[in-house]
């Protein structure tokens, strides 16, 4: 990696948004670097052997789509660096000054697009990594639902997405369908709750509070889950539940705490942006993909912020003195 060139473009984050960014932007003959913290680039999808859901490929797993994309934006000469993870973001005069591994390491950049991705919350029980690893344990029910046809499942959580998925799942999915919840009332809308308790009059919805999630115990092997071990959190009583798949429903930790004071972002670390555009508060940064504030959280809109974010980049170069004015359709120059 060098270094000492002023890079058109570095992309923060290998995974399907910033590789789909940095597609577009070499294609485009920009020299793009694309930094990426883990030793090997790909992102949480590498964490699944099965999408279904995205288009072009009826089944493809996660490590192979994620090869694909890399070999297809290096192919355009876009450099991917692993093992790079970026510690801090300024702005000096017109340049942008990225710090790698706490100051280790700088490049600079006259753009940049942030790709960190989020992580999901795990409970941290036993069994739930090694039940994960075996594909039985899914935090996103639009991604894995499918794979739970006529099965019972154990969804944890009480927010919106643990109620609105739950429903989801159990109206279109999966045979039964027990919710716990450590308290006795849910966090989430009411409209939400109502919905999840009207489908319970007609399909096979168990709703437990005020329960918690105890353990995961493995059949033998260690490829399927035996049975669950719910704890009552008032009378301490435990029960087994057996259950072919867990979806904990715990909420998402976006990877951005190190740009915290450098651009807009919510309370909960989701960096705002322009919708149509991905351009953030800072002049020459964009954000894309599932660390993005109103991120669908999906594979396909993670690549669509992508090539949105690189598309930009002609115009932004052309004229950086544009980036604080307002966006319409009719002002991307699409
Ligand atoms: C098990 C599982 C199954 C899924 N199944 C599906 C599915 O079937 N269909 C679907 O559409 N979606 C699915 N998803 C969701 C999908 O994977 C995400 O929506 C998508 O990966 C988001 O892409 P991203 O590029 O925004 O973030 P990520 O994939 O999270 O990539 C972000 C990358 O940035 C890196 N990074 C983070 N911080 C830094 C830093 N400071 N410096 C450098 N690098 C950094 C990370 O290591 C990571 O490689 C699934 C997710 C999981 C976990």
């Amino acid at each position: 990696m060098n270094n000492e060139k002023l890079r058109d473009c570095v992309i923060v984050g290998g995974g399907p948004a910033g590789f789909a960014a940095a597609l577009y932007a070499a294609r485009d003959r920009y020299d793009v670097l694309v930094l990426e913290k883990n030793g090997l680039s790909g992102g949480q999808i590498l964490l699944t052997e099965k999408v279904e859901n995205y288009p072009g490929y009826e089944q493809v797993g996660g490590p192979e789509l994620m090869q694909t994309m890399q070999k297809q934006v290096e192919n355009f000469g876009a450099e991917v660096a692993a093992g790079k993870a970026v510690t801090s973001l300024r702005a000096e005069d017109d340049v942008l000054v990225v710090e790698i591994n706490d100051g280790d390491e700088i490049v600079r950049a006259r753009a940049v697009i942030l790709a960190p991705g989020s992580d999901y919350r795990t409970l941290g029980v036993p069994g739930e990594d090694d039940m994960r690893q075996a594909t039985r344990v899914s935090y996103c029910a639009t991604c894995d639902g499918a794979f739970y046809r006529d099965m019972h499942v154990l969804a944890v959580g009480g927010g919106n997405t643990a109620v609105e998925d739950s429903t989801y799942l159990a109206t279109r999915f999966v045979k039964n369908l027990t919710l716990v919840h450590r308290r006795r009332e849910f966090r989430a809308q009411k409209v939400l709750v109502e919905e999840l308790y009207n489908a319970a009059d007609e399909h096979d919805i168990d709703i437990k509070l005020p329960y918690v999630l105890e353990r995961i115990v493995p059949a033998d092997g260690g490829e399927q889950i035996d049975h669950v071990v719910l704890r009552n959190v008032e009378t301490d009583q435990t029960e087994d539940l057996k259950v072919d798949g867990v979806f904990i429903f715990v909420g998402m930790v976006p990877n951005t705490g190190w740009l915290r004071g450098a651009v807009d972002m919510d309370d909960n670390g989701y960096i705002a942006a322009d919708p149509i555009t991905m351009k953030t508060s800072m002049p020459g940064v964009f954000v894309v993909g599932d660390c993005r504030q109103a991120a669908a959280l999906q594979l396909a809109t993670a690549t669509s912020d992508g090539v949105i974010a690189a598309m930009q980049l002609k115009h932004y170069f052309r004229d950086p003195s544009t980036w604080q004015s307002e966006t319409t359709a009719e002002g991307t120059g699409w």
